[in-house]
């Protein structure tokens, strides 16, 4: 792999790169950038989101262009107002060493006479919305007739929002000779007509395969009937304590129904979609960024311009109407080199398309069961244990110490242990204790092999649970590797690998069970006992099935930087709906840039 040094870039832009803790430059800007740097050419560059498409076409922008000049030379175009936003301030800090280079965000929303101010002050790199672009054109408040580079970044999302007839509008206000660069995370036909009809033989750039969803996100699926679908989203939160979602409705009603009742039943959740104005936009926005939301939910079109890298679930409630779309979709996760799950719930008539989906994205979904009740009581239970043994005391409990072990004087320590975990347990126990099985199956009728008490072994798979989980550095794919190569079992024989926080469940067949306990008996990994025990819910999903994934990248490896603290939700009592004010906005650690992430 080349060093960012070995790319070409003048002095500037490099201090630039290592202020920004970028080590490696990632495949695309390997790959871009030492072209666009030599030739004037037009280029087509595909990699999928999260790579790195920003400072590709980025770094070459700002050393080519002429700081002396206040004349605009280079035109962005960019979907929406946030990415907008999120390049001009990326380029900002790409120039931050560059004497007089000045680059101007336009896009709607926002006063149109303020931004004619910035342009009419010199701005060599403009960032625009093609709405916006088109707008201040024909009130000739920009000039464009002399820029040397245009870049069409995101370009499939551009065409999937109805840009085409703008951008060719806005094009054929710009000179012949200049070099178009695009940039595109998939490549429909629309997009390759764009490459033909304003391009001259484009050089291409393809990274990861042509079309393909992101290989480190896995695909799940969990039939159940159309009415379900709320409780089923329900049940996938509970199971996932840290989850860090966006949830995908068809229309703005929709969306706007589950993020309430969400917040009606005690979860951390917003909504965003086109009916909310650009200002409550922007507060849900920012509160997901800031992790003070847990889950979005979002219409597609409003969701286009979340650029979040950490979403840990995308969670189609009903399938979108356009495959391209699913692909949008998933791609909000298993970015930056983490692994990601986008799970859909589908009812029994929408299984073809599934199909359809798996042989657009040429991945596999993995058939999933919506756990049961008790599953998920005992999820909350071991999550709940970990919390507490995680803790940081506040030593300011101090001072009440010795009237609380008065009040508990005679409880033991057994005793009081089953008490503090009753206290959350007992109110799922209560919530789940004679929920019904929610899970239809593919072919009929509901699944009437699992009880919802759980107590159904699957026959010949056992589940286990395992004292590791994402805060050691583990995601589904490595302690999926992990327990093979500790073990020494064959490829598919740990499955149904699900990984929280601090601790993980997996199965394998009652076969392999023996030796996975005699492997992990006073184990210890990095000086920490590894621990696996049966799991009393035999659960997590069916029978054994096809697990086959194609194109698997191996970045998902371990990653001791990642960390997050656990959700801020409480059931016991209603959420405030200004979201602003959750209770764990003050505690997040600032995230740290990851280097070498591919
Ligand atoms: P894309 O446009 O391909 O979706 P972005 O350009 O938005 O991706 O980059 C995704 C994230 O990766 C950003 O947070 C960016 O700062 C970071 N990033 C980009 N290049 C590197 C690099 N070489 N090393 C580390 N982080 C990088
Ligand atoms: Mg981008």
């Amino acid at each position: 792999m080349k060093k960012f040094e070995a790319l070409g870039l003048d002095k500037s832009l490099l201090d630039a790169v290592a202020d920004l803790g970028f080590e490696n430059p990632s495949e695309v800007q390997e790959k871009a950038i030492p072209i666009l740097l030599e030739t004037e050419t037009d280029l087509v560059a595909l990699a999928q989101t999260g790579t790195g498409k920003t400072a590709a076409f980025g770094f070459p922008l700002i050393q080519k262009i002429d700081s002396n000049s206040r004349t605009t030379q280079g035109l962005i175009l960019s979907p929406t107002r946030e990415l907008c936003l999120q390049i001009t301030n990326e380029l900002k800090l790409y120039s931050k060493y560059e004497k007089n280079v000045s680059t101007v965000a336009i896009y709607g929303g926002a006063s149109i006479t303020e931004q004619a101010r910035q342009i009419k002050r010199g701005a060599q790199i403009i960032v625009a919305t093609p709405g916006r672009m088109k707008d201040m054109i024909n009130r000739r408040l920009v000039d464009i007739s002399k820029i040397d580079y245009c870049v069409l970044d995101e370009a499939d999302e551009m065409l999937n929002m109805g840009f085409f007839e703008d951008i060719k509008d806005i094009l054929s206000n710009t000179p012949d000779e200049k070099s178009t660069w695009l940039f595109s995370a998939t490549m429909p036909k629309e997009v390759s007509h764009i490459a033909k009809k304003f391009m001259h033989n484009p050089q291409e750039i393809t990274v990861g395969t042509k079309n393909a969803g992101t290989s480190t996100v896995q695909h799940e699926y969990y039939v159940v009937g159309g009415r379900d679908r709320y409780p089923a989203l329900k049940r996938l939160a509970d199971t996932n304590p840290d989850i860090f979602a966006v949830i995908f409705c068809r229309t703005k009603r929709d969306t706007q129904k589950v993020a309430e009742k969400l917040i009606e039943d005690g979860y951390s959740a917003g909504a965003l979609h086109g009916d909310l104005s650009q200002n409550q936009r922007d507060l849900v926005m920012n509160s997901f960024r800031k992790k003070q939301i847990q889950m979005l939910v979002a219409t597609d079109v409003a969701a286009r311009g979340i650029d979040v890298d950490d979403i840990t679930h995308v969670i189609n409630y009903q399938l979108p109407d356009e495959i391209e779309t699913y692909t949008h979709r998933s791609g909000r996760t298993g970015r930056a080199g983490k692994s990601g799950i986008s799970m859909v719930i589908v009812t029994r008539s929408e299984m073809r398309k599934i199909k359809s989906i798996e042989n657009k994205i040429q991945q596999k979904f993995i058939p999933k069961k919506i756990p049961t009740g008790m599953e998920i009581c005992e999820i909350q239970l071991y999550h709940l244990a970990n919390k507490i043994k995680d803790t940081e005391i506040n030593e300011d409990v101090e001072a009440y110490l010795p009237a609380i072990n008065d009040v508990l004087k005679d409880v033991d320590r057994e005793e009081l242990i089953k008490k503090i975990v009753s206290v959350e347990f007992t109110r799922f126990f209560n919530y789940y204790n004679k929920a019904k099985d929610l899970n239809t199956s593919e072919s009929g009728g509901r699944d009437r092999d699992r009880s919802n008490r759980g107590d159904t072994p699957t026959s010949g798979s056992v589940r286990y649970f395992v004292n590791v989980g994402e805060k050691d550095g583990y995601d589904w794919m490595s302690l999926k590797d992990f327990i093979r190569d500790t073990v020494g079992l064959n490829q598919d024989d740990v499955f149904k690998v699900d990984v929280k926080e601090s601790f993980s469940f997996f199965n394998t067949d009652a076969a392999v069970t023996d030796k996975i306990l005699a492997t992990f008996t006073d184990l210890k990994v990095e000086g920490r006992f590894v621990n696996v025990e049966v799991s009393k819910n035999p659960g997590g999903g069916g029978g054994r099935r096809d697990r086959k994934r194609s194109g698997r990248s191996s970045g998902g490896g371990r990653d001791r930087s990642y960390s997050r603290s656990s959700g801020g939700r409480d059931r016991s009592k209603k959420r405030d709906r200004n979201q602003g004010k959750s209770e764990n906005s003050g505690n997040r650690r600032s995230k740290k840039r990851k280097s070498n992430f591919f």
